[in-house]
């Protein structure tokens, strides 16, 4: 049996880049078939690795098989939860963010970091419809749902245009195999990240005034 390597070097999403990482321990799981009369063995190997910056613990499984070409190389390895580079806004922890906009928001991340730009963009996509929903209402369709949020001020002019080039693209990729980089994607998500925190930020001040009048006017005064 191969010795264990006691730090390996992997992607750390809490880091958000490669970090050294102990591996904290191994499993192994083997089963053995008959093939044409012969045995085969395969199996999935279970590293628990722990970031030694941030002590962030994550899990990652190889699957393989005695059958492989030793030159190709093993099978990309699985995380979990599965590895991320974009990092997530800070205020994301800050504030209640409403459960679509978080989960939306880490299937994209998961999306990107897996090189899936086209479903990245999806995803992108459908929090902006969910912006749409909740600020301005159910529109005819996308294109009118992103007017309806410049002209409340949503949305810039300028972030109109980004948004509209990057999901046109993006939608035309879906039906001619042309692929997004994963810049467009980024700066889709920078601006729906802007969108909803821009959201959360309006609700708070309404709740600022609803619990400050009583105060209000004797500073008038
Ligand atoms: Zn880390």
């Amino acid at each position: 049996m191969n010795t264990v390597p006691m730090v390996i070097w992997s992607h750390c999403n809490e880091c958000g880049r490669e970090t050294k990482h102990d591996v904290v321990h191994k499993a192994r799981r083997v089963r053995t078939y008959d093939y044409e009369q012969h045995s085969v063995d395969a199996g999935s190997t279970w590293t628990v690795i722990q970031c030694r910056g941030c002590e962030e613990v994550a899990m990652q499984r190889i699957e393989w098989c005695s059958e492989y070409d030793p030159q190709e190389g093993s099978d990309p390895a699985t995380y979990f939860p599965p590895r991320i580079s974009r990092r997530k806004p800070a205020w994301i922890d800050r504030h209640d963010v409403d459960d679509e906009y978080v989960e939306l928001l880490n299937e994209v991340y998961v999306a990107l970091h897996a090189n899936s730009a086209r479903l990245a963009m999806m995803g992108a996509r459908a929090l902006i419809d969910a912006v749409i929903r909740r600020s301005v209402g159910d529109q005819d369709n996308f294109g009118k749902g992103l007017d309806a949020l410049v002209k409340k001020d949503l949305m810039s002019e300028r972030d109109l245009e980004i948004v509209k080039a990057a999901i046109d693209a993006g939608h035309a990729s879906a039906h001619r195999g042309h692929k997004p980089s994963s810049n467009d994607v980024n700066v889709v998500i920078d601006i729906v990240e802007r969108m909803i925190h821009a959201e959360i930020l309006a609700e708070q001040v309404k709740d600022l005034k609803k619990t400050t009048p009583q105060r209000m006017p004797r500073a008038a005064k």
